[in-house]
């Protein structure tokens, strides 16, 4: 098993003096950016005029454009999409270095696929909290964190572990375990979830609706019945935090009984095949051209998809029961 480091392992000591330079204040720029100053480090937000600094700045951040932050700052942290994470580097952060800065990435995407080449005399790491922004600033203010990865591309100044791992306690990431990795391991892996794992719970799940509706059922009663009333969301937690199969406990010996004896082979051996190509295309790198291409040509297959999916009839039930349960609690109540 791979290394794990706690917040014992971890001293902010080592971001002493130094100034964290956040590009991009969305996701999950903001929740480190506020993690990290709630921890007592110095930050600095740069971004574009007109963009995201008004945020920033109503959130009392400092605020600066990119060049100047990058050429204040002792460390980067990259936190903008993937997409356009190469032109900005290109436009305003590389020429801004200086010897010794660290680039710290969310993403493995672009370092290892080669989009963004940096120069030999920075440091180049990997802090990959392993959830939504909305996480690591909700579970950092209860005194939590979210697991992350951790990696080393380049360590030119002899010092990128103790750094990083202390960016990773500033975040809050050591109090849960920062687990480390590799550029290509994080992204592969990441890849391979979103273009196998889900697909094919997308698949189950769409299935599974198209043919209990088709069988009369109403399609509401469908939805509900599985991920609308949370109940996913919640066995989901929980194997998070039991395992898979530990938390089977909390269900009845009925719905025991049925997952246990028909979940092998539920999904056939054509799955398997699938999922064994989708990862090929990741590794030898047709996955990552094949995406830039895409982004070349102003995202059309992405467009045609999402009106695809946004057409089926589940969307609609999704909205109709949106509006019938209530999530949230009145205000006053
Ligand atoms: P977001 O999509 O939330 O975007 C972040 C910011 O980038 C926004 O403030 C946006 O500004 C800014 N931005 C967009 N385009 C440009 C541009 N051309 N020049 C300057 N700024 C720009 O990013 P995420 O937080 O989702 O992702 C950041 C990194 O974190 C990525 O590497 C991602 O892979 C990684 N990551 C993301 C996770 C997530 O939960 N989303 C989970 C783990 C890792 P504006 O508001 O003005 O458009």
């Amino acid at each position: 098993m791979s290394r794990v480091f706690y917040d014992r392992d971890a001293d902010l000591k080592h971001l002493d003096g130094k100034t964290v330079g956040i590009i991009g204040y969305g996701n999950q720029g903001r929740a480190q950016a506020l993690n990290l100053r709630d921890s007592g480090v110095s930050v600095l937000v740069g971004g574009l005029e007109d963009t995201y600094l008004d945020m920033a700045r109503e959130d009392g951040q400092e605020v600066s454009g990119i060049k100047e932050t990058v050429q204040k700052s002792e460390i980067i942290l990259m936190l903008i999409p993937d997409e356009v994470e190469p032109a900005v580097y290109a436009e305003h952060v590389r020429q801004n270095l200086r010897e010794g800065t660290m680039l710290c990435f969310a993403s493995g995407y672009n370092i290892h696929f080669q989009e963004i080449v940096p120069f030999e005399h920075v440091d180049v790491v990997l802090l990959a909290p392993r959830t939504l922004g909305l996480a690591v600033r909700e579970t950092f203010t209860r005194g939590t964190g979210v697991p992350a990865d951790v990696a080393v591309w380049r360590d030119h100044t002899g010092t990128a572990w103790p750094t990083l791992l202390a960016l990773a306690k500033g975040i809050g990431c050591t109090r849960i375990g920062a687990f480390e990795s590799s550029f290509r391991e994080e992204v592969e892996l990441d890849l391979f979830s979103k273009q196998a794992l889900w697909p094919a719970l997308f698949d189950c799940l769409l299935t599974g609706f198209e043919v209990r509706v088709e069988r009369g059922y109403s399609p509401e009663a469908v939805a509900l019945e599985f991920y609308a009333s949370g109940e996913a969301a919640d066995i989901f937690l929980e194997m998070a935090t039991q395992g898979l199969f530990a938390q089977m406990r909390f269900h009845s010996l009925t719905s025991q009984y049925g997952v246990l004896s028909q979940y092998k082979g539920a999904t056939g051996l054509g799955l398997r095949r699938r999922m064994e190509e989708v990862l090929a295309k990741i590794r030898d790198g047709s996955f990552a051209r094949e995406w830039a291409q895409e982004a070349k040509a102003g995202y059309p297959t992405l467009k045609k998809l999402r009106q695809e999916a946004e057409s089926h009839l589940l969307n609609a039930t999704d909205q109709r029961i949106r509006k019938s349960l209530s999530w949230s609690l009145p205000k006053d109540g």
